[in-house]
């Protein structure tokens, strides 16, 4: 086997501060656990390698929050139900609407969504983070984490100040990769070389504006689905979708409409390949939804999100593996911290299809997916928790993650102050503190809270 070349560096990093807890990533899951972990009285940072927090939803252009309702059912309360009030308090929502997804393919599921505009929820986002408490730290791309032994004490990072590091009683890995995770040696899964080339496709989000949205969505399914495999068939769009959010005010549609197959989002030459695979992919969308499809003749591209969406990377192997079959069957936990309600949502890695199912009912997911098995000192969160494959296309959704970021950052402030570990968690502590922050740990309590529900606002 050859040698990889390589560097010795001999490196002195400055600490540039101390704190209780420190989240790194600053996408759905991370903002909320920063506030949360600010909220329950610990001295919190949250670094972000982008110039903005919000993740998905805001750099990756994702516009739409989905796992908030099942059926009728809300499963999703606390931090991330107050930040989607914000939103749309700022005008950034018209709120919750029913919508059928991937409406153009074989599969599609209707469900509750709360499409928003991704500006708005950047604004709302640093609101939140302010008056919370959080220091934040943009533009700051985290490097590796600070191990000592079978404990992790804060992580280094480099920024346009230089390298530093932040020290940490407890760190929240929220990178959505279990970046820090697994750079700490706790077991992971989705980089077996098999898998590295079977991972759900990557998507590229842009946006088109001057949209009649009304007159597209006005078309019957059967035409959309007619449109999409013509477009499909002639190699001009990318697989069965017409799929879009919209922004109050219908004029703009953001579009999910790309497609990137075989893509290992952990290797730097796969991850520019699918950004130029995608911009060459909307140039040809862009010009297929101008000449062919109703609605879109007067659009222009409005913008492309600041980088690929990824689904699917690793995950760490916990206390718990959540299934597909615990999901299913409506299985309880006694440290149940967040509740998940689906769809079940799986892309095919080499096709052009999706499977799409709701869950029966609202899933509960315990505090033991978050946990690692031995190492101390960092909790994981958002779409990198303990759940197999099958159950991760159910719980990676943005209403999802925000739960569990937000029972993460309640339980790393506690462990920060020696009163929670992997070895006794205190589960029962965090569920009652989330509870007194709204936050929604049991299935019974959603469906208790139905009972009472306002309605929805419809479209
Ligand atoms: C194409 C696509 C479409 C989707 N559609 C929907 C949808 O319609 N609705 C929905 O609810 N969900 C959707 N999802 C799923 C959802 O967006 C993600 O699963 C969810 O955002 C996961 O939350 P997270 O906090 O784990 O990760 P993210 O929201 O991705 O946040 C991770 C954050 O960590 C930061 N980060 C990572 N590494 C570092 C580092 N080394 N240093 C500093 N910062 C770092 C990133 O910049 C990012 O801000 C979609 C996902 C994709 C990719």
């Amino acid at each position: 086997m050859t040698a990889i070349p390589s560097i010795i560096e001999n490196i002195t990093t400055p600490v540039l501060a101390e704190y209780d807890v420190v989240v790194a990533g600053g996408g759905a899951s991370g903002l909320t656990a920063a506030i949360a972990a600010a909220r329950t009285g610990a001295r919190t940072a949250l670094v972000e390698r982008s110039g903005c927090l919000g993740g998905t939803a805001t750099s990756g252009m994702v516009a739409q929050w989905v796992g908030f309702f099942n059926g009728d059912i809300r499963c999703v309360g606390g931090i991330a139900y107050e930040l989607a009030m914000r939103v749309q308090a700022m005008g950034g929502s018209d709120g919750f609407r029913r919508y059928t997804m991937a409406e153009a393919s074989a599969s599609p599921v209707t469900i509750t969504n709360f499409p928003f505009n991704p500006e708005i929820v950047k604004i709302a986002a640093d609101e939140m983070a302010r008056e919370a408490g959080v220091d934040v730290l943009l533009h700051s791309r985290i490097a590796r984490p600070i191990v000592n032994g079978a404990r992790v004490g804060g992580l280094v990072m480099e920024s346009v100040s230089g390298r530093q590091a932040l020290r940490a009683g407890m760190l929240v890995d929220a990178t959505g990769d279990a970046a820090l995770a697994a750079a700490a040696g706790i077991p992971c899964v989705g980089e077996e070389p098999e898998l590295r080339r079977q991972r759900q496709p990557c998507t590229l989000v842009f946006r088109m504006s001057n949209v009649d949205v009304g007159t597209f969505r006005a078309l019957p399914r059967e035409e959309k689905r007619a449109l999409a495999l013509s477009g499909l068939q002639e190699g001009k769009l990318a697989w069965e979708s017409l799929s879009f959010c919209s922004t109050p005010g219908e004029r703009d549609a953001v579009c999910l409409m790309s497609r990137i197959p075989d893509i290992d989002a952990l290797d730097v030459h796969d991850l520019t390949r699918a950004e130029q695979i995608g911009r060459q992919q909307i140039k040809s969308i862009v010009q297929f939804l101008r000449e062919r499809v109703p609605g879109f003749e007067a659009s222009i591209l409005g913008g492309i999100a600041e980088h690929v969406g990824v689904r699917e990377t690793r995950r760490i192997v916990g206390r718990h593996t959540l299934t597909e079959q615990e999901i299913v069957s409506g299985t309880r936990f006694k440290d149940a911290v967040a509740l998940g309600a689906g769809p079940m949502d799986l892309h095919e890695p080499g096709g052009t299809g999706v499977d799409l199912w709701m869950p029966p009912a609202p899933f509960e997911i315990p505090l033991s997916c978050l946990l690692p098995q031995s190492v101390e000192g960092i909790v994981v969160t958002g779409r990198a928790i303990s759940a197999t494959r099958e159950a991760n296309g159910g719980a990676r959704h943005m209403g999802t993650a925000m739960c569990l970021g937000h029972a993460a950052g309640v339980y790393a402030a506690l462990a920060s102050r020696g009163e929670a570990s992997p070895a006794q968690p205190a589960a029962e502590r965090v569920r009652e503190l989330l509870r007194s922050q709204d936050a929604l740990v049991s299935s019974d309590e959603a469906v208790a809270l139905e009972r009472r529900n306002e309605p929805l606002t419809t479209a």
